[in-house]
């Protein structure tokens, strides 16, 4: 496996791709692990998941330089994604106790009977390379806390961040074997799923290789949470304040070069305010600075992977050629790796790839809608459901609008975000299944009930 630097096209590092007898062999530690790490106390798990956040306080720096030398994350955010991990291990290492609590049941006299949590046994995650810590971390830590042992596949483009995350804890002191990291390619994944030793699993990635994997846990009957992609309505109601609506929009789209499954990507605005809006989207988008994602104030560094932005182009380039208007950008920066601009397109013909399909680079389509029926069907009119978030000086109007809307997280006012305190998750195409908070950490273990005569 080798790892190529988008920024500069140099080749990182290469590393050596786990065989089969490798994967066996950690199979069998993290099985071991499990028997061992189940009997440690919580409280003592959730020490040890508190370390863990310091392992990332201590090695902050060393990690976010990872990221963007891997995957061309801007510093400023590389360092951001790295102390909101720190937030997610403190969040667990304190509540984790107060989510597991027994739960006791209405019961005849004399007799007890409770719900327990007990963990399930090795995990396996397929993560991808948007947030490579956060996306890995967002499982692992309320997994490992709840008695459950990790199995990572990372994405084949961040082999130096899948191998840090398994460094974070093992230098926390968890036990060797209870967060392994599989140096595996995509086509390992079906064995690993079938064996037995494997309970679960959970995926973050696109809606193909979360088909792949929930049908081969399915054959199985092993539980998946998947979290797939999303195609975001980010919708602007006339009563909405234009210039906080527009400065958020704009980095909701761009923020990560627009990689992210709960961007804002499509801007459904009321027609009484969709020329003011659009100046000011436009405005704010331009501003963007597109570069080297080492320096501080870099906005949006390279896409991922050139392969990424190519694809990215020829969705572009199909929805102009079906009828879109391109504001600003609409092509790659003439420059050597893959930068692309921030790209604002308008009258999106319905079915075109920037309508209907994930534009996962930094390309929003902006929508007039004459009120707010029509901006709620339009809203409902994908195959996604992740994330959603509502512009209205109205709280109330905006609690009705959200609730109208199909997705698994909606923000008023607010862009969309995931909280270690809030469940996050999608439905329709964007998965199932949720993370996070008190729903997330019961996701994979064993509800069961102890009834005492
Ligand atoms: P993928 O979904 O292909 O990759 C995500 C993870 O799934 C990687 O670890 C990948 O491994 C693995 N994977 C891929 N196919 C399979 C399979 N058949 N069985 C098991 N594991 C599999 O995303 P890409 O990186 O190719 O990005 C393509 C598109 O996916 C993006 O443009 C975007 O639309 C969407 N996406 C959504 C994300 C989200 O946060 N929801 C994150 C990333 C992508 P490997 O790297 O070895 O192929």
């Amino acid at each position: 496996m080798e790892t190529v630097n988008p920024a500069t096209g140099e080749v990182v590092d290469s590393y050596e791709e786990a065989s089969a007898s490798d994967i066996d062999d950690a199979l069998a530690r993290a099985e071991d692990t499990f028997a061992e790490w189940r009997e440690v106390p919580l409280r003592e798990r959730e020490e040890l998941i508190a370390a863990a956040g310091d392992v990332l306080r201590d090695n902050e720096r060393e990690y976010a330089e990872l990221m963007t030398e891997e995957m061309g994350k801007p510093i400023s955010q590389a360092h951001s994604e790295i102390q909101k991990c720190q937030w997610l291990c403190d969040h667990y290492a304190q509540h984790a106790s107060e989510y597991l609590e027994p739960e006791t049941h209405p019961s005849p006299p004399g007799t007890t009977v409770e719900t327990v949590y007990d963990p399930m046994g090795p995990v396996l995650a397929v993560m991808p390379w948007n947030f490579p810590f956060w996306q890995a971390m967002r499982f692992a830590v309320p997994y490992l806390v709840a008695g459950n042992v990790g199995l990572l596949k990372h994405a084949s483009n961040v082999p130096g961040c899948a191998l840090a995350i398994e460094e974070v804890f093992d230098e926390a002191g968890l036990p060797e074997g209870a967060f392994q990291t599989l140096l595996a390619g995509s086509d390992k994944i079906d064995d690993v799923l079938a064996d037995d030793r494997v309970r679960a699993a959970t995926l973050t990635g696109s809606g193909p290789a979360g088909r792949a994997v929930a049908s081969t846990a399915g054959e199985n009957l092993k539980k998946t949470v998947l979290e797939l992609g999303g195609s975001d309505p980010f919708v602007v109601l006339d009563d909405a304040d234009i210039d906080a609506a527009a400065e958020t929009g704009a980095w909701a789209r761009n923020q990560n070069g627009g990689q992210s499954c709960i961007a804002a990507k499509r801007f459904i605005v009321h027609e009484n305010v969709y020329d003011e809006f659009l100046d000011r989207f436009v405005e704010e988008c331009e501003a963007l600075t597109v570069g080297d994602p080492t320096e501080e104030d870099t906005d949006l560094g390279p896409q991922a992977q050139a392969e990424l932005m190519d694809d990215l182009q020829e969705q572009v380039e199909a929805s102009v050629d079906a009828g879109a208007n391109v504001v600003t950008g609409g092509e790659p920066l003439d420059r050597d790796g893959p930068f692309y601009p921030p790209t604002v397109l308008t009258d999106v013909p319905e079915g075109c790839p920037a309508d209907s399909e994930e534009l996962f680079g930094p390309v929003a389509s902006v929508y007039s809608v004459g009120d707010e029926e029509a901006a709620i069907a339009k809203a409902n009119d994908t195959e996604f459901g992740l994330g959603a978030s509502i512009w209205t000086e109205d709280r109330e109007r905006g609690q009705h609008v959200a609730r109208r809307i199909d997705a698994g997280c909606t923000y008023v006012n607010q862009l969309t975000k995931s909280d270690p305190r809030v469940p996050f998750g999608g439905v329709k195409n964007s998965g199932y299944g949720r993370e996070l908070s008190e729903p997330g950490i019961k996701e994979f273990v064993n509800r069961k009930t102890v009834w005492i005569e």
